[in-house]
């Protein structure tokens, strides 16, 4: 059906240093992946190879056993039954809502019943039934973009591409949105290829989340994996909160540290030997009557609770929540409950 691979993509716009470098993933049928990384990692440019707009300079593409793209040549866009969704909503101002979200039924050739059930399917699993009739400049921005998704659908796509739909929304509107695409991805069954720079987004929306810098892939992994085992600095540093300690190595091989292992290596201090980078997530930092000492540094109040950011004695940063009020400059002690070797 319509599982998606990328084998060792490139993509060299011949300005000294590839834009995307050996890519290889696969997106099962009916998946979501969320394509993750700081700007200019290459994210849109994968996107764009995948949809037919932008030529590999190496590797291939294939849609189920389909070749789309290789070295032999590509499938032109019109021809891989894709549909793209872009921040910008790319609506036509003078056309109906209706009309707008038919208008690939039409460019298609397809008109009467076929088109009216089809535009009123796709408006219906938006929840827009109400507005058909109106036009895009009476809507408001979650409105529009949920146009801009029923007009994806319309034409039955394999793959849905989406180029950080939600940027230009409002954080409460991003949520809201949140719920419709999770809805519109269960509805379609279509696989969704889903460009974002925002990793609560990723986390929240996908079934996988491929992490990438500076061209290349670091890891692809379902959202509670990638959170749990990241590989590497940056993948730790993007996903989720946390710090990032460095403590010495120890003898051991196990990637998961418990306080048993931690506390005598901390104890041991830097003694110049060999270290490892250590991610430690603010809810397994515990505060109470034992462990390191450590000094409050800031206090962000988030409603349910305080986020501290805590300086232990050797100078390196934690992180930790609390459900009571400390203030800055408070003394306390810190058992790191468990942490996550890089
Ligand atoms: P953003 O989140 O900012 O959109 P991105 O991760 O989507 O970033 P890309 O747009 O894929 O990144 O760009 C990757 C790299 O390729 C960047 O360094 C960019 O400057 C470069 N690039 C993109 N398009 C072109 C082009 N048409 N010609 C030359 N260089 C390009």
């Amino acid at each position: 059906m319509a599982k998606l691979t990328l084998h060792k993509l490139c993509k060299d716009y011949g300005t000294g240093k590839p834009a995307v470098n050996d890519v290889s993933l696969e997106i099962r049928d009916g998946g979501f992946l969320a394509l993750l990384g700081p700007s200019g990692c290459g994210k849109t440019t994968v996107l764009r190879m995948i949809a037919g707009f932008e030529t590999p300079s190496d590797g291939s593409i294939l849609l189920g056993d389909r070749v789309l793209s290789d070295a032999s040549g590509a499938v032109p866009p019109e021809r891989r039954n894709m549909a793209m969704v872009f921040q910008s909503y790319a609506l036509w101002p003078h056309m109906t809502v209706a009309a707008n979200v038919g208008y690939p039924l039409k460019v298609r050739g397809i008109s009467g019943k076929r088109y009216r059930e089809k535009v009123g399917e796709a408006l219906k699993a938006v929840r827009l039934e109400q507005y058909a009739e109106r036009r895009p400049a009476d809507l408001s921005g979650g409105q529009r973009q949920r146009v801009a998704l029923a007009r994806s659908l319309v034409t039955d796509p394999d793959v849905v591409l989406l180029d950080e739909p939600l940027a230009n929304l409002d954080r409460h509107l991003r949520q809201e949105m949140e719920e419709t695409f999770r809805e519109f991805h269960a509805r379609s069954g279509a696989t969704m290829v889903y460009v974002t720079h925002d990793q609560a987004e990723a986390m929240a929306l996908a079934t996988d989340v491929a992490v990438m810098s500076e061209g290349r892939l670091l890891q692809v992994a379902p959202p509670a994996e990638i959170y749990a085992r990241p590989e590497g600095r940056l993948v730790g540093s993007l996903i989720g909160q946390g710090a990032i300690i460095n403590v010495p190595a120890g003898d051991g091989t196990s990637r998961e540290l418990d306080w048993q292992q931690l506390a005598p290596l901390m104890a041991q201090g830097g003694t110049g030997g060999a270290t490892v980078d250590v991610l430690v997530r603010p809810q397994d930092v515990i505060l109470g009557p034992e462990g390191l000492a450590a000094t409050i540094e800031t206090v962000l109040y988030e409603g349910e609770r305080y986020a501290l950011r805590l300086r232990i004695e050797d100078g390196q940063v934690l992180r930790a929540y609390s459900g009571h009020l400390v203030t800055p400059g408070d003394r306390v002690r810190v058992v790191i409950g468990k942490g996550w070797r890089l």
